[in-house]
């Protein structure tokens, strides 16, 4: 509908090098949409500066100066994808009727957006982008892609699979979210919890347009650590269960031990002790470090820190042309003059 305003939230870490491209093939759709009437040419483009310490920022104040449907917000250090998004969708609610979230390097393919609002129009409250292959991965990617997911299924998360952070909000999803306090975020776990009606839309995945991943292997652990026991209190149980049936195998040893003792065959059995002194050390030092996790999220919980803080703010009202010829041009120039200054400073 002609009046639905549309936030585009877009995380950028150490972006400049995809940020023009990104920013082109954006107000690319946002024309198109506006054109065909499906949202208002009030909405926005938003790029979150999640503390880069390379030009994104000075690029994004740039595309703000030359048109004011780019606007951005700065957080004042970098806190890592899930809080930029967060810190963006959050500002976007009380402003938008919806809005997509998507990674600045063009990997989540913009085009299925119109699609999105389709669903949207029908009357989704929340909708999924779904890479229909991941061919783009690398194997090592893939399987332990794979593994996560099957390793949350199991554990009684509820995620939606091979889905990232593409996906479109309505204002209302929007409000569900900013409802869950916890600062221990995993956007994707959360998501599928606040519930309302939803769908799913299918894309490929592309590569990085340009740029490197800001996902070595050393973030990705930390992520699946941090789904895991910020949505699940599984582990726990596990090692209930494990506690347990030790008790009871300890139980049997110590009637053994008995039985042992009053047959006279005591003594050797130096072996045996050291072991499960060993393996019982083993596991007791294991629970702790799990529990301690846990510990350690009521810690932060209750303190109760924001999840980020806000350094600066661009966003004005400022309408565009809903001439698809004007925007056009000004999107060409847009760009133009970004790449210039780019390439002086
Ligand atoms: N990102 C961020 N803060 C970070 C790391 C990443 O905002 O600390 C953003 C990044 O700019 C990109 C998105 O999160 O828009 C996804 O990152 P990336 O493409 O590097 O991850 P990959 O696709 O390799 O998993
Ligand atoms: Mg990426």
């Amino acid at each position: 509908m002609r009046d639905t305003i549309l936030y585009f939230v877009i995380p950028c870490y150490n972006e400049e090098a995809v940020l023009p491209e990104t920013a082109k093939r954006l107000y690319e759709i946002y024309g198109q949409l506006v054109a065909g009437e499906r949202i208002s040419p009030a909405s926005r483009i938003l790029f979150i500066n999640d503390g880069s310490s390379d030009r994104t920022w000075g690029l994004i104040r740039e595309l703000h100066k030359k048109n004011p449907v780019f606007s951005g917000l700065s957080l004042s250090r970098n806190r890592g994808h899930q809080n930029a998004l967060l810190a963006g969708l959050l500002y976007a609610k009380d402003r938008c009727d919806i809005a997509i979230s998507m990674d600045a390097d063009l990997q989540d393919d913009p085009e299925a957006a119109g699609e999105m609002i389709q669903k949207y129009e029908e009357g989704c409250d929340v909708v999924y982008g779904v890479r229909s292959s991941r061919k783009t991965d690398t194997a090592f990617k893939r399987t332990t892609a794979r593994l996560f997911y099957k390793m949350m299924s199991m554990l009684g998360v509820e995620l939606v699979s091979d889905s990232a952070d593409y996906r479109l909000m309505s204002r209302k999803a929007l409000v569900g979210l900013s409802e869950f306090k916890e600062v221990n975020l995993f956007l994707r776990g959360i998501v599928p919890m606040i519930g309302y009606p939803s769908d799913k839309v299918y894309y490929e995945r592309a590569e990085r347009f340009a740029g490197e991943s800001k996902y070595p292997l050393r973030k990705m652990l930390h992520f699946s650590i941090e789904g895991i026991t910020s949505l699940s209190v599984a582990p726990i149980r596990v090692i209930t269960n494990v506690g347990i049936f030790v008790f009871l195998i300890s139980i049997l040893m110590l009637i053994w031990g008995v039985i042992q003792k009053l047959r006279g065959v005591t003594v050797q059995g130096w072996s045996s002790m050291m072991v499960s002194l060993w393996a019982i050390g083993g596991l007791i030092l294991l629970s702790i470090g799990i529990v301690g996790e846990y510990v350690g999220k009521i810690y932060l919980e209750a303190k109760g820190r924001p999840r980020f803080l806000i350094d600066e703010t661009l966003d004005e009202k400022g309408y565009q042309s809903p001439d698809l010829a004007a925007l056009e041009k000004a999107a060409a120039d847009t760009i133009r003059n970004v790449y210039d200054e780019g390439g002086r400073k």
